[in-house]
């Protein structure tokens, strides 16, 4: 069935609902057939011959792979912070190792790791979950480090109302350690703090006492 050309077929292979909470302002669909010609048009530019047996389904399930990898360009991440419980809690919440996978922007080569997030409520409680969901949401785009560091903060900031935010990513890139400078095992660590453990160094230390706990 394969070695038509891509572009031959029809144009119904597009995947992906606009989220009903973005009001439109998402990307558009992912177009699958294009990202198959544009793969068949990698694996010639670099000598190889795109109908050879092994490579005949290659485009497709490329295409269907940066479909579900970039998922996270078609939803809000704010609709996973509307529900909310009101608490008198004034104590630190710490959500550690949640993991991820994201893909770098500059590279299109996975990066992966965990995301650690505390906040101090301001009256707003949400469920645990919620912030896996968000890391989940912000991870699966085009992303660099330090940018979906500072998004979830600024989410939890904006959404919550929080006094503090402390988020801290740790991630392995393997666009050092496979290729460039190739240094397996190495670890980027970005944070970032808002409110209270921004301001307050004594908070901030609380904070980070509390992610690196026994750990370091
Ligand atoms: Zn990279």
């Amino acid at each position: 069935m394969s070695g038509t050309e891509s572009g031959e077929r029809d144009h119904g292979s597009l995947v992906g609902e606009l989220d009903e909470s973005t009001n439109g302002q998402a990307p558009a669909a992912v177009d699958l057939s294009r990202i198959e010609r544009a793969v068949r048009e990698i694996l010639a530019a670099v000598g190889e011959d795109p109908d050879r047996e092994g490579l005949l389904e290659t485009p497709a399930r490329v295409a269907r792979m940066y479909a579900e990898m970039f998922t996270g360009l078609r939803e809000d991440p704010r609709r996973h912070l509307k529900k909310f419980f009101i608490e008198k809690y004034d104590e630190v919440v710490l959500v550690k190792d949640i993991s991820f996978n994201s893909v770098c922007e500059h590279h299109l080569l996975p990066f992966m790791g965990v995301a650690h997030i505390g906040y101090l409520p301001n009256g707003r409680v949400i469920g645990l979950s919620k912030l896996a969901r968000v890391v989940e949401v912000v991870s699966r785009r085009p992303q660099v480090q330090e940018r979906m560091t500072e998004t979830i903060a600024d989410l939890l900031v904006s959404e919550l109302d929080a006094k503090g935010v402390a988020v801290v990513v740790e991630a392995t890139h393997t666009c050092m350690t496979i290729r460039g400078i190739r240094r397996p095992g190495s670890l980027c660590v970005t944070s970032a703090m808002r409110g209270i453990f921004r301001s307050h160094l004594s908070s901030r230390s609380e904070v980070m006492t509390l992610i690196y706990g026994g750990k370091r």
